[in-house]
């Protein structure tokens, strides 16, 4: 899946109507919610056609095109999904019991309620909603104009502090050619540095958005001085909203420049599969991870694999920082200590530099099919599926 995105460019009374298509999406997807809870053995199917009697109730709903009723309903199973994967895996922890919505920011059509103008310069929704014509503002380069409008299958309105946003869900089969290189690499999750890969390249941390979290905490401070239900507070509040964007986009960015990077100069690449959840819980560790942005760089690590056809492989992080690469002589050694210097053959890398020739050694051993315990978790790239994670403009579908 390929994701387009622009603003939009409208009249107030055009976003009013986004607003009321939004509220009206969070709805169905409650009045599914609550269908659940109410009798629990609820299928897809039963979802799917509860949206027509909601419908039928309520007018306002029913204004709404009825795919992207149905979009919403698909929603609120996704969540109801999780969590009862989540029990039956019996994960430790919270289940994420699916929680009412209250602040929905999206809502989604799928392949009718919309039509593209043929230069793909405006949009127009074509259902009950009112919101009608949008002009399409974004990057002369990306140009949805040029897909097949059988390809695209959802098409998403977003709010986000500065404007409203649609996003293009292409399934295309479109992929990047790719020169093969020889190279096979991998990487390691640094903590003092963005990451490092096996041959002992180093990505720094970048000092952007270090900056820029400075500056979203003032703004925080300054919000939570202010008065509640001021007019002051609500211009802290919309201030601190668009700080947030500005990170969330320069960790993206970030993270995709060097994903693209690392992908078209490699023929197979491995990384740990980290619990970065259980990271977090480590405090001292939180900040940095954050930063990183590790979770946003591994997504378009896989998204550029799949489209440029190469293995992304997440391999279990078991020893990886304490083996020995040259000769697997397990050499224990705390956090702090940035150098492997082996006991065994004694050889004597970067402390990132080992475990990331460790990483690969598991991917490459997974995947000539070796039996044992260090098979990768999973072939990522190998189906090509196409349902498969799309790295989203800063959040998921
Ligand atoms: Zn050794």
């Amino acid at each position: 899946m390929l994701v387009y995105e622009y603003k939009l460019n409208g009249s107030k009374r055009q976003f009013a109507a986004i607003e009321e298509a939004i509220r009206t999406a969070q709805f169905i997807r409650n009045k599914c919610l609550r269908l659940w809870m109410d009798g629990k053995n609820i299928s897809k199917n039963d979802l799917q056609t509860y949206c027509a009697v909601v419908a039928r109730e309520y007018p306002f709903a029913s204004r709404l095109n009825s795919m992207a009723r149905q979009a919403s309903a698909d929603r609120a199973y996704s969540a109801i999904q999780r969590f009862s994967d989540a029990c039956r895996q019996k994960k430790p922890g919270k289940k994420g019991y699916p929680q009412f919505q209250k602040d929905n920011r999206s809502v989604e059509y799928k392949t009718t309620g919309w039509k593209l103008d043929p230069d793909g310069r405006h949009i127009i929704f074509t259902d009950g909603c009112g919101i009608g014509r949008l002009k399409l503002v974004g990057n002369r380069n990306q140009r949805i104009e040029e897909f097949p409008i059988k390809e695209i299958k959802r098409v998403r309105i977003v709010r986000r502090a500065d404007g409203y946003y649609v996003q293009f869900c292409v399934a295309t089969s479109r992929k990047f050619e790719h020169v093969p290189s020889g190279k096979q690499l991998g990487i390691d999750v640094g903590l003092k540095a963005y990451l490092t890969d096996s041959l002992g390249k180093t990505v720094p941390n970048p000092r952007h958005y270090r900056k820029a979290e400075n500056k979203l905490k003032r703004l925080q401070r300054r919000l939570s001085r202010k008065q509640k239900k001021s007019a002051n507070r609500k211009k802290a509040r919309k201030a601190l909203a668009k700080q947030h964007l500005k990170v969330q986009r320069q960790r993206e960015d970030f993270a995709r420049k060097v994903a693209n990077t690392y992908v078209r100069s490699c023929d197979l690449i491995a990384y740990e599969d980290l619990q970065i959840r259980n990271m977090v819980r480590n405090r001292k560790l939180a900040k940095s991870i954050h930063d990183a942005g590790w979770g946003t760089f591994i997504r378009w690590l896989n998204y550029y694999g799949m489209m440029h056809d190469i293995p992304v492989i997440a391999v279990p992080p078991h020893f990886t920082s304490q083996n020995c690469s040259a000769c697997g002589t397990r050499v224990q050694k705390s956090l702090s200590v940035r150098t492997h210097i082996c006991t065994g053959c004694g050889v004597v890398l970067d402390r990132d530099q080992n475990a990331a020739l460790n990483i690969l050694e598991k991917a490459v051993i997974g995947t000539e099919g070796h039996s044992g315990t260090s098979k990768p978790k999973s072939l990522q790239n190998a189906s090509g599926d196409l349902t498969s994670a799309a790295p989203c403009h800063l959040e998921k579908w």
